[in-house]
């Protein structure tokens, strides 16, 4: 089944509001089998709803919105919908009635102009709203279907969970869309797509996309429209072949941070870990410690990032920084093997670059950065130089350097 989303708000298109209903519900109607081909956004105007879901009907027959339900907005959406469908508006008492009990638990009447909330287009399904005061509404006819959702994140939650999906998907015969995930570090999305090859054919009906972000590239296999069992055996033999092709680059399946998978290998190994960091500012600390659990494997870790800071906690000898200058191999190393020496760690990762947008120069760039991993079996460093804004050079840096954390940990027993 293909379908349309309508979001509903001015704020939306100012910018106040970001559109997470939108993302939400492209994730979760992809999971029970509806295929949303468009999205839009449209301000609370009565003339401007009206079009955007009359195109939309006509496009797919489907148009799933969200927002101008309430009672301030004076329910402009069911009204403009009741009259794309060419129904008259019924009142309902048994929604006024629950609307009254509802305020009655919080002490309080609902005014007259709550009134409106209990008419509906007629021939309208009402579906219940228990995360709030307006109902959401399921309405067949002719221009096909319309779903009436509220733009309230957690009422539209509730309603789409509990109200919608189990609807929808027994609509769409059973059939599912699923998706996983592979993420990959360190490798160019061209080089990822060269070791990888032509497997489109191979997995089709599957579909495979390329998704680039500051921490690497995730691999997002896709089943579409294909029963629950077939789309499951399918995506295991896409995501096999694809670990034959690019293992060495994957560290996770699905929304899994690297950080956590650093951590779960250095546990099993018995490994505990510190962080030295300049450019990146405790990145790689923060990563480690957004995960439950890190204490037991990360001991912590030292922000050196001026110079004299990198001498004064991480004994950094001072005429290094005249010799190699700040961002160096040299200084690398000695901020790793000091900062395992100074924590009793098993391993240090060290971090210092130029995160720019200012400070680099001909023989070292914005975006250079060294790094350096101390502990059992020796020193080694290595150095990179990252593309993008400073966030972006500081994030590419953080992952690079847990990445290589990994690789090391990975290679010990
Ligand atoms: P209610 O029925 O509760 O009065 P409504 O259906 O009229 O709500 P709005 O008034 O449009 O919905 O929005 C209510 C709240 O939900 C606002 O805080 C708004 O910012 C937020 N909201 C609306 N649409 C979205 C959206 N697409 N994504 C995220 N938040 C949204
Ligand atoms: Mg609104």
């Amino acid at each position: 089944m293909r379908l349309e989303l309508l979001t509903i708000g001015t704020e939306l298109l100012l910018g106040h509001t970001v559109d997470t209903n939108s993302a939400e519900l492209g994730r979760s109607l992809a999971g029970a089998g509806v295929q949303v081909v468009r999205r839009s956004t449209v301000p609370d105007e009565p003339e401007a709803i009206r079009a955007a879901a009359d195109e939309a009907l006509r496009r797919t027959r489907a148009v799933l919105t969200t927002g101008g339900l309430g009672p301030t907005a004076d329910d402009i959406t069911k009204r403009v919908i009741a009259d794309l469908f060419s129904r008259p508006m019924v009142y309902h008492p048994e929604i006024w009635e629950s609307l009254v009990e509802r305020f009655a638990r919080f002490g309080r009447v609902p005014s007259e102009k709550n009134r409106g909330q209990a008419e509906v287009p007629d021939g309208a399904t009402i579906l219940p709203n228990r995360w709030g005061t307006a109902p959401g509404l399921w309405l067949e006819g002719a221009p096909g279907l319309a779903i009436l959702l509220p733009g309230v994140p957690s009422e539209m939650r509730g309603l789409l969970q509990h109200e919608v999906l189990p609807r929808l998907v027994e609509r769409a015969g059973g059939r599912v869309v699923r998706s996983r995930v592979l993420r990959t570090t360190g490798v160019p999305e061209s080089s990822l797509a060269e070791a990888v090859g032509e497997v489109e054919q191979g997995i089709a009906p599957l579909s495979l996309a390329y998704l680039p972000g500051v921490f690497g590239v995730d691999l997002r296999i896709t089943a579409w429209g294909l029963p629950p069992e077939e789309a499951e055996e399918r995506l295991a033999g896409a995501l096999e072949l694809l670990r034959s092709r690019a293992g060495r680059w994957i560290y996770a399946d699905d929304e899994v941070d690297l950080a956590a998978v650093v951590l779960v290998r250095a546990r099993e190994r018995g490994l505990r870990l510190a962080t030295a960091e300049s450019c990146t500012g405790g990145g790689v600390g923060r990563r480690l410690t957004a995960i439950p659990g890190s204490s037991e494997v990360y001991l912590g870790g030292v922000i050196a990032y001026d110079n004299r800071a990198k001498t004064e906690l991480l004994g950094v000898d001072p005429s290094v920084f005249n010799r190699e200058g700040a961002v160096s191999e040299a200084v690398a190393r000695q901020m790793a093997e000091e900062v395992v020496r100074r924590l009793h760690a098993d391993l240090g990762v060290a971090v210092t670059g130029i995160a720019g947008p200012g400070g680099g120069s001909e023989e070292k760039p914005v975006g250079l950065v060294h790094f350096a991993i101390a502990g059992r079996g020796g020193t080694t460093a290595w150095q990179q130089v990252f593309p993008g804004s400073r966030e972006e050079v500081r994030a590419r840096a953080e992952q690079a350097g847990l990445s290589g954390l990994l690789g090391r940990i990975l290679g010990m027993q």
